[in-house]
């Protein structure tokens, strides 16, 4: 769990979800999920690199925006294809979790794909990437649809953000993380 770069999914992740059959696309839409930007903080204090990799556009100076809040995001990738067009980069293929990594620098083995659902993860497994749920959005029915022990589960981003930073404390005192 000491990942120097953490790849995040947006909507579910960061803020709410629209309504079934909407999309979040105005920044008056984007309202942040509990723990989000607590997580985004965190994290970012820590010198942890931050991507978002989103299959919808839009929103991103919303989510920019974050320096008062003492986060910030290093870079923001999203899919600008229609469902239908079967790109390479819209989750859950691939493409844009490795967009996220190449951009990066840090390896794919320090980076950890955060999401709250099925797509998230199939997308981190077919680009070699480590992978955790997070219980806001879908992520409760995810898990429950996947069993338990399928990957680390973490009810929001501000838990999983202490546990990335307990294991890289653990590392760096020589202990072997869990
Ligand atoms: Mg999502
Ligand atoms: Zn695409």
């Amino acid at each position: 769990m000491g990942f120097r770069h953490v790849i995040l999914d947006r909507d579910g992740v960061l803020n709410y979800e629209a309504p079934e059959g909407s999309y979040v696309r105005e920044p008056s839409q984007f309202r942040w999920l509990p723990g989000a930007l607590a997580g985004l903080a965190l994290l970012h204090r820590a010198g942890v690199r931050l991507s978002v990799a989103t299959n919808q556009a839009g929103v991103g100076r919303g989510l920019m925006s974050l320096a008062p809040h003492g986060a910030a995001l290093d870079a923001v990738l999203y899919c600008p294809h229609a469902p239908d067009e079967q790109c390479a980069c819209r989750k859950p293929a691939p493409g844009l979790i490795q967009a996220a990594v190449a951009r990066s620098g840090i390896a794919a083995s320090d980076s950890i794909v955060v999401g709250d659902d099925r797509r998230d993860l199939e997308a981190a497994e077919r680009a070699g990437v480590a992978a955790a749920l997070v219980r806001t959005g879908k992520g409760r029915r995810t898990e429950a649809l996947l069993g338990n022990a399928a990957v680390p589960a973490y009810d929001d981003l501000h838990e999983l953000a202490r546990a990335i930073l307990a294991a890289r404390a653990d590392a760096s005192s020589g202990r072997e993380p869990e």
